[in-house]
């Protein structure tokens, strides 16, 4: 079963946690055991899985990836946003999380963020659950 998200972002840089709506989508799969891929269609936007209980950490992730990739720095690509496509392959576009007892296996601290890089946009998140 493929599960589509839909994600709206509201800032031109932006990390969204989306646990909750993966651990929602593994409850409708009603997969038990097994593994989660979480996928992002797009090749300005990521996923990736970091703390979510210090909101400084999101602050400070994005601050300094903007930082390390600047949004103008001589690109030719015509549209406009090389930075956001650098971005999205230095994060990735997928993880897996395994599924342990109809529960998503993440650490204490962990949540799994959407990552936008060229927003604000209007976003698909695909989830695969396989047992
Ligand atoms: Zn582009």
């Amino acid at each position: 079963m493929l599960i589509r998200l839909d994600v709206t972002t509201t800032k031109h840089t932006q990390m969204l946690d989306i646990t909750d709506k993966i651990r929602e989508a593994v409850r409708e799969s009603g997969v038990k055991d097994g593994i989660c891929t979480v996928f992002v269609p797009h090749t300005t936007a990521a996923v990736t899985i970091n703390e979510n209980a210090d909101p400084d950490v999101v602050r400070d992730f994005t601050t300094e990836i903007d930082k390390i990739v600047p949004w103008e720095d001589g690109y030719h690509h015509m549209e406009g946003n090389s930075a956001a496509h650098l971005k999205s392959s230095m994060i990735g576009f997928s993880e897996q999380i395994i599924i342990d007892d109809g529960r998503l296996v993440l650490g204490t601290w962990q949540g799994i963020y959407f990552c936008e890089y060229d927003g604000p946009r209007h976003r698909k998140v695909y989830v695969k659950v396989m047992g």
